[in-house]
């Protein structure tokens, strides 16, 4: 493998890892689960295309990373790159520095269940590879561009000014990765107005007008917006007092309920996969059909939403699990907007053949595209620019610092 750069997602339980070399042609990549368990383990796929099984009983965070980075350490990554999910005010990727450690723990109240397990695994491979460069990819960076109109709710201005509250918006990567290359298969890179469709465990949608986000689904914390596996999307903000006044819940139990057992699997009872609900509808279950027409007439109203931050609306991007695997859900969701001229070919959706990327519409109205979402490729080739920057501006100082000696 040429030249790599090593892509690491840490959550609370499992780390996803990913070698991508410098074309981002080959990779190497799996996942260590129930960490600090008994049955902690390494699920992956190696160099040659073979499944690799490994397990490492009770390991933590520290001890799976060793096992991943021994593996691969012959390989010799560049650089590391973290997916951390919120940036608070930070814009763009940034190389890890203490003080750039330190504005992503600052952030830790805007991510609860994100960040802290982001910086054990950035804790955990400063420790490990302190000769290599590491870089943090922030979910919120892409959005930073969106206007005030989009980012700020209308509450009291204090808790903006003075407690950073507003709208950040998630899945940059994707959504970056998405809106870019789609807008480059349909001839026009970076340029028009384009939707994005982000559909996995988590969902969110994005308008991007010239390559820029200006507005997504998503807003304070990855809660807000569509309805999603587990999580519930939008409700009434007021169903809070609600149930603390009638149920005696509280706001941690809430919390738990609206983050982990609402969405699709509050919804049917029954799963939060969509595959197992659209087999369930299939076989005449009504919660599964009920989930499954809440997901995509939500959806349908958020992409409509959302294109009011655009001049224009070239078209629309499908991506994620769902997105990019369900001809089912694409139509249903575009049954709900016939009045934007949407013109899907159902031919061209039902045959477009999973993981590959194609345009499913007949070719009158906004183009629909489904593009494959490659979060670790997105991450990797910003970890390589911010790296390289990093090294011109040094020689350039040491250049300088030679001139005026
Ligand atoms: P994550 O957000 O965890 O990365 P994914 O992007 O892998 O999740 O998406 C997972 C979702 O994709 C699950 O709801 C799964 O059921 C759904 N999915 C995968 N394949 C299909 C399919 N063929 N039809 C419908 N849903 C699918």
């Amino acid at each position: 493998m040429s030249t790599s750069v090593l892509v690491i997602n840490c959550g609370s339980s499992s780390i996803k890892y990913a070698l991508v070399s410098e074309h981002r042609e080959d990779r190497i990549f799996g996942l260590a689960e129930n960490l600090g368990s008994a049955e902690a383990r390494i699920k992956g796929i190696t160099a040659g295309g073979a499944a690799l099984e490994l397990s490492i009983p009770h390991a933590d965070h520290e001890k799976a990373l060793e096992t991943i980075l021994e593996r691969l350490s012959h390989y010799n990554p560049q650089a590391i790159g973290h997916r951390v999910v919120h940036g608070g005010t930070l814009t763009k990727a940034e190389l890890l520095t203490p003080e750039i450690v330190d504005r992503i723990r600052a952030a830790t109240p805007l991510a609860p269940l994100h960040n802290p397990a982001h910086l054990v695994g950035i804790d955990a491979t400063m420790r490990l590879f302190p000769e290599l460069p590491q870089v943090a990819v922030f979910d919120t960076a892409f959005h930073q561009t969106m206007p005030a109109h989009a980012y700020r709710y209308a509450l009291p201005k204090f808790l903006y000014t003075e407690h950073n509250v507003r709208r950040y918006g998630f899945h940059g990567t994707s959504h970056a990765y998405v809106s870019e290359r789609g807008s480059e298969l349909a001839g026009s890179y970076k340029q028009g107005g384009w939707l994005t469709a982000h559909l996995g465990n988590g969902s969110s949608t994005c308008a991007i007008w010239n390559g820029e986000s200006v507005d997504t689904s998503m807003g304070l914390t990855p809660l807000e917006g569509v309805v999603m596996g587990t999580r519930s999307g939008d409700v009434d903000p007021s169903l809070h007092s609600f149930l603390a006044s009638n149920l005696g819940w509280d706001i941690y139990k809430i919390d738990k309920m609206l983050n982990s057992q609402s969405g699709l699997l509050g919804l049917s009872d029954l799963s939060n996969d969509m595959r197992t609900l659209i087999e369930a509808s299939e076989q005449g279950n009504e919660d599964a059909s009920i989930a499954i027409e809440v997901f995509c007439y939500r959806l349908a109203k958020s992409l409509a939403a959302l294109s009011c931050g655009l001049p224009r609306l070239d078209g629309l991007f499908f991506t994620g699990g769902i997105g990019e695997n369900s001809a089912y859900i694409r139509e249903k969701t575009l049954a709900y907007l016939p009045h934007f001229g949407f013109n899907l070919s159902k031919e061209q959706n039902d045959n477009l053949k999973r993981g590959t990327e194609g345009r499913i519409d007949a070719g009158t109205g906004p183009q629909i595209w489904v593009v494959p979402t490659d979060e670790e490729g997105r991450i990797a080739k910003e970890t390589e620019s911010v790296v390289s920057q990093e090294v011109n501006q040094a020689a350039e100082k040491k250049s300088k610092d030679v001139a005026i000696a």
